[in-house]
């Protein structure tokens, strides 16, 4: 075995890798950017060395620099997660004449799946159905226009060294295909330097299910069965689980071997994923599945493969790679159950899936529940940053059938709090109870065509979060401050007659003006719209969970996996009370520098509006924290500016 291991990756998977290697008493060292310097995978590693800036390109994908830490350190392997490095050729190579182990197959594996129409090829000759097209290296618009029509419509096009659902267009008629042809080969030159596409068959209902492969340096080779990824959005992946509904032992024993068979043909080493598509149309049928692209790495939703045989992939990565034997033969590898994982991202189903980044002001899941384990990558406080794929955590559920592992995970997700960035969590617990994927009859279009429904909000949330978060608002100042009762409100609240009260609030950033009433001793209750909220001691108490405080007296309301943000709109009154007094103005919230007030030299006064920052549509003042002279203006209108940046600093005071 293994002594130790560099994680040449980051958040979700380099706490995954880390938690096998630490199990198994292997040395771990993290290599983190500079956005990454208190990330979760840095504490968590043995050692960890910072290896750049931010992009990418400057960090996690810097061979020379990642190898020379390994260098440094002295460790035997390099274990590159998925994503970044795990598929570059170069890298594998680079490792091995470094003399260090790469945990994934040879340079000549990834090399030869690593284009799509060459891994085509590669499959016809190992005898693996593929989907009919056209793979050469032909790429003049006329002459791929007269293969999609013999192909006959609908075709995709997709790039040959695409990835990530990236640089991939249907087109259903041919006035359409010189568009898609186009749009198709720029996408591919802008993300892959490459602008190459092959032409295929548009399968139609098309399931997406893949099989995971394993082989050792001795020439043993094995699959541990399928997953289904079927729910997908935009090509990529929400949900998977194993096994496929609806497949028959017989397909499953056909997918099985021509996975392990397009393995062999390479020469194929360490963990793998074969991709295939079928065509669902009459049902799950061993003579319609092809063949789709080979993923030479550990995939994202392999924890439903471990779930459902109960081993550990990354150890048996680990093993493969110090050469040791495959510790399991096809015929010991058995399904238990039924698993399904859902990926919590930070993003907006509301606003088109829009990455959602900021401080996670709560993060919380379900603890030592039955057959639910979460892979996460951040915990609570910490920063989802825009940098990097905006992946919070995976939830992964077991049971004995696919009801009880579905009804595990809708149970999981209602139980899980994300508060800050906006997650897709009540997005997967829709897509969790939906009918269509529940009768097991869905495809990659199914999303697609329920997104409405998945993404609706239901009448009057924001109104109950209005009026909810108001309830907090006012009985959270308490009577120290006066605001359970009315007439000792501060100048913001207008009156609107004997003991009622107007309380405006911002929810997700737009204006309410919440109704406050006192109707009896201890009570208080709150109107928007057509809902009243009513708040008593023990009412309070219970709603406890539902809510998450910011220290700017915002409050996220959490109802079903969304959380709204109501904060107290005061256009009037600066809150100076909580000006600190000190030098430095920081950015409150990951946003855009909309305007600056001053200019070093200035003479300012205490609660001046220095600048402005727009995040999440609100306009949020920066005021001065005391009297002063401008010393420093640290950024310029327009700029993105991160939580906690300074942004201007004050001269020192005197005396
Ligand atoms: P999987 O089946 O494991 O989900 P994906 O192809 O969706 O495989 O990608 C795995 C990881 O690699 C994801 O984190 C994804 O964001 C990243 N990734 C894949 N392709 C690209 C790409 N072209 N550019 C950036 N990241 C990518
Ligand atoms: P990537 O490298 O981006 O993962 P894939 O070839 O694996 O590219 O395809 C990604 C997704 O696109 C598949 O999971 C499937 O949903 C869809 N897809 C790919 N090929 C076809 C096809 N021939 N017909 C229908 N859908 C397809
Ligand atoms: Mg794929």
């Amino acid at each position: 075995m293994l002594s130790s291991v560099l994680i040449a990756n980051r958040g979700e998977i380099a706490c995954r890798v880390i938690r096998t290697a630490r199990r198994l008493g292997i040395r771990t060292v993290a290599v983190y950017s500079e956005a990454d310097r208190t990330a979760l995978f840095v504490r968590e590693a043995d050692e960890a060395h910072e290896i750049g800036p931010a992009p990418a390109r400057d960090s996690y994908l810097s061979v020379d620099r990642i190898l020379d830490v390994a260098r440094r350190t002295g460790v035997e392997a390099i274990h590159p997660g998925y994503g970044f490095l795990s598929e570059r050729a170069e890298f594998a190579e680079a490792c091995e004449q470094a003399g260090i182990l790469f945990v994934g197959p040879p340079a000549s594996a990834i090399r030869a799946m690593g284009l799509k129409d060459a891994a085509k090829a590669l499959a016809i000759g190992a005898g693996v159905p593929v989907v009919p097209g056209y793979h050469g290296s032909r790429q003049d618009p006329d002459f791929l226009r007269q293969k999609a029509y013999e192909i006959g419509y609908p075709v995709l096009i997709k790039a040959v060294a695409g990835g990530g659902g990236t640089g991939m267009r249907r087109v259903d008629k041919q006035a359409e295909f010189e568009a898609a042809l186009e749009g198709a080969q720029r996408e591919a030159q802008a993300s892959f330097g490459d602008p190459r596409v092959l032409v295929e068959k548009y399968v139609l209902s098309p399931r997406h299910v893949e099989v995971q492969v394993f082989a050792d340096s001795h020439g043993n080779a094995v699959h541990l069965f399928e997953r289904d990824c079927s729910l997908q959005r935009r090509h990529q992946k929400v949900m998977e689980e194993a096994p496929a509904p609806g497949l028959s032992p017989e397909m499953r024993e056909a997918m099985g071997q021509a996975a392990v068979e397009a393995a062999r043909s390479v020469g194929y080493v360490g963990a793998g994923t074969v991709e295939f598509i079928a065509d669902a149309r009459q049902g799950l049928r061993p003579d319609r599945f092809y063949f789709m692209e080979m993923n030479t790495r550990l995939q994202v939703e392999h924890p439903v493969t471990e779930a459902i045989t109960g081993l550990d992939l990354v150890e048996w990565q680990f093993r493969v790679a110090s050469g040791e034997p495959l510790p399991l033969r096809q015929e010991q590898l058995r399904i238990n159950g039924h698993a399904v994982e859902a990926r919590v991202y930070a993003e907006d189903p509301a606003r088109g899936f829009l990455p959602s980044t900021g401080k996670l002001w709560a993060l919380r899941f379900p603890d030592n529940e039955d057959g639910i384990r979460v892979d996460a990558g951040v915990v609570s406080g910490d920063e989802v940053t825009p940098f990097y794929d905006p992946m919070i955590a995976k939830i992964i559920a077991h049971g004995a059938t696919r009801d009880e592992a579905l009804d595990r995970l809708s149970a999981a997700l209602r139980g899980t709090v994300v508060a800050g960035p906006r997650s897709n969590t009540a997005f997967l617990r829709a897509l969790c109870d939906m009918p269509e994927f529940r009768s097991g009859r869905f495809d990659t279009g199914t999303i697609d065509r329920n997104l409405e429904a998945l993404t609706a909000r239901s009448a009057g949330d924001d109104d109950r979060a209005a009026a909810l978060a108001a309830l907090r608002m006012v009985a959270r100042s308490g009577p120290a401050k006066g605001l359970s009762d009315p007439w000792d409100l501060h100048d913001a609240f207008q009156l609107m007659g004997a003991r009622a009260v107007a309380l405006p609030v911002l929810v997700d950033g737009e204006r309410r003006d919440v109704r406050v009433t006192w109707p009896g001793p201890g009570e208080i209750a709150a109107e928007s719209g057509e809902v009243r909220e009513m708040l008593s001691g023990t009412r309070s108490e219970r709603r406890e969970r539902g809510f998450v405080d910011r220290p700017d007296g915002g409050v996220y309301v959490l109802e079903g996996g969304r959380q709204i943000l109501v904060q107290p709109f005061d256009p009037f009154t600066a809150d100076l009370d909580h000006l600190d007094g000190g030098d430095v103005v920081q950015a409150p919230m990951h946003g855009k520098l909309v305007a600056v007030f001053v200019a070093p030299g200035d003479v300012v006064i205490r609660g001046q509006r220095l600048a402005v920052v727009e995040a999440m549509k609100m306009e949020h003042a920066l005021l001065a924290p005391r009297d002063g002279t401008v010393a420093e203006v640290a950024a310029e209108p327009g700029q993105q500016v991160s939580e906690g940046g300074r942004l201007i600093t004050l001269a020192p005071e005197e005396g």
